[in-house]
């Protein structure tokens, strides 16, 4: 939204409100009558920049900065809609409220829950939605073995790709009772392309996510947390970096909170751009001052993490989770999602899609349901033909893949993994090695270089890829491209090296005919 032109739109709002006879405004604070509001994302990229008008509910669509007079003469002074600026749906359904948006209509919001509906700097509208309940009742009502068990009870997954039960780790962390120190880290490096959905929570909800992570603290008994943000957010950075001042303020955050004797002080930490620094043991040691490069492991991150001293790493979303689950119990979130896998997940949709943006739905939902009620179909109404998901780790899936439902067991049996979230949808006029070939040469270039499987054999990968787009390939290298993937794979110290051949692997196994021909038409 910032791209297309919102803080035009918000700048144009004020100062047009600002000239209405009789009226106070203020940007971004406390509202003595008209209040402007940066909020975060709505998650509907397709449709921005978005203006939302309370308390009619008005939801505006690709808003121009020359519709700004017409919204504050009609709906601001009197209440009344201005039309054009509705979305209207395909079957020419008008759509005034943001959740009669087909795009909006099919989500189940829990983690995006307040993103694009409050001002996402204002600790008072968060604490007006309900935030800092659940750390109050976390504090008051329940020992910090009683959080654990609630958060171990719900069975939620780590959603940073790995999907390792988030109960069972902090178990891990809390039993170390005799640690000088433990240390609470938060993975917010999403370095994926297509991949956006942590950076939407830091940037419209930070105190969900501060408000998780000090609960974390509390449970496992750890006085320290950072926050390790990628490089290409600055404004996640500079909203966490307010809101966790905000909360220190009001006695959310350092020593002491609330009164309860329990100190949790919270720290954010920039990424320099490394998609290696995602892994667990790489991001310890970036927070560290040194290099992000992995580490063998055992020691596991929960014995031996920051500082080697026993450290909870989870992502965004994790955390996020967190406070509805202590608030709401184990047998609420459990509701939610598949047996396996329960509550919900976000997903960034991207590619050859008529709508594109930022979800949230239950664990299990189909394919179908995300690319075709939710994200419109594929754009132009175009034939799907396969998605890319998990990013550069993950894999592809295709039309017999429709109704497989997206939870971590289930997609893992296709080749491919949930991963953080990122979907890249494509079309029928896709070419699959290139596709192959594009997320082989991102790996290749992240490959920390560490440990030769993946040192060389994403460079060996990346130069056959390049000889068969180039219509210089041979049907050996196939068999050699399919070898040094099952080798990377197997021995590669990180996941990124076991991963990065995943892209290889099942376009390989799926979209084969078309790696031949490449090398037939050349011949
Ligand atoms: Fe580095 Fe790749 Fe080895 Fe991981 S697998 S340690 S990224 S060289």
């Amino acid at each position: 939204c910032i791209a297309s032109g919102s803080q035009v739109i918000a700048e144009t709002m004020r100062k047009l409100c600002q000239d209405l006879p009789n009226v106070e405004v203020e940007c971004c604070g406390h509202v003595p009558h008209i209040g402007i509001a940066n909020t975060g994302c709505q998650g509907i990229c397709e449709l921005g920049p978005l203006v939302r008008i309370e308390p009619y509910h008005y939801q505006y669509v690709k808003v121009k900065p020359e519709d700004c007079a017409e919204i504050v003469e009609k709906t601001v002074c009197r209440g009344e809609p201005v039309e054009r600026l509705f979305y209207e749906s395909q079957n020419g359904k008008t759509c005034p409220k943001p959740e009669d948006i087909p795009f909006m209509a099919g989500q189940t919001r829990v983690v995006l829950e307040h993103c694009g509906n409050i001002d996402a700097v204002s600790l008072d509208e968060y604490i007006a939605v309900g935030g800092y309940d659940a750390l109050s009742k976390a504090l008051f009502d329940m020992t910090p073995d009683q959080v654990i068990q609630e958060v171990d009870r719900s069975g939620l997954r780590g959603r940073g790709g790995g999907g390792f039960p988030t109960g069972t780790k902090w178990k891990q962390v809390a039993a170390h009772t005799e640690a000088p120190v433990k240390y609470v880290v938060c993975n917010g490096d999403e370095g994926d392309p297509g991949a956006f959905m942590d950076g939407s929570v830091m940037e419209g909800d930070p105190y969900k996510l501060i408000e998780g992570l000090t609960i974390a603290g509390y449970a496992v008994g750890a006085t320290e947390g950072y926050i390790y943000v990628r490089a290409e957010y600055p404004n996640s950075v500079s909203r966490l970096h307010y809101a966790i001042a905000q909360a220190e303020e009001a006695g959310l955050l350092g020593e002491n909170i609330l009164g309860s004797g329990v100190t949790f002080h919270l720290h954010v930490n920039r990424g320099a751009g490394a998609f290696v620094c995602g892994e667990g043991s790489a991001l310890t040691a970036s927070i560290e001052g040194n290099r992000g490069m992995p580490r063998t492991k055992p020691p596991r991150t929960v014995d031996h993490g920051l500082w080697e001293q026993p450290t909870v790493l989870n992502n965004v979303e994790t955390y996020a989770n967190v406070p509805n689950i202590v608030l709401r119990g184990a047998d609420w979130f459990r509701t939610i999602g598949s047996d396996n896998s329960p509550g919900t997940k976000t997903f960034s949709i991207t590619g050859s899609i008529a709508n594109t943006g930022l979800i949230e739905v239950p664990m299990g939902t189909t394919l179908r349901e995300i690319i075709y009620d939710i994200g419109g179909g594929i754009k132009g109404g175009g034939d799907f033909k396969a998605v890319q998901i998990g990013g550069p780790s993950g894999g592809c899936l295709t039309r017999e893949h429709l109704d497989v439902g997206l939870d971590f067991d289930t997609v893992k049996k296709y080749d491919a993994i949930v991963g953080s979230g990122g979907l890249v949808v494509m079309d029928e006029h896709t070419c699959m090695v290139e596709v192959a070939r594009f997320f082989m040469s991102f790996t290749q270039r992240e490959s920390c270089g560490k440990c030769s499987p993946c040192r060389i054999g994403t460079k060996r990968m990346l130069e056959i890829l390049e000889r068969i787009v180039a219509g210089k390939g041979t049907l050996e290298d196939l068999d050699k491209l399919e070898e040094i993937a099952e080798f990377v794979r197997k021995n590669s110290l990180c996941g990124l090296g076991k991963s990065a051949p995943l892209p290889v692997i099942s376009t390989l196994k799926r979209f084969r005919k078309e790696y031949e021909e490449h090398i037939v038409d050349h011949k």
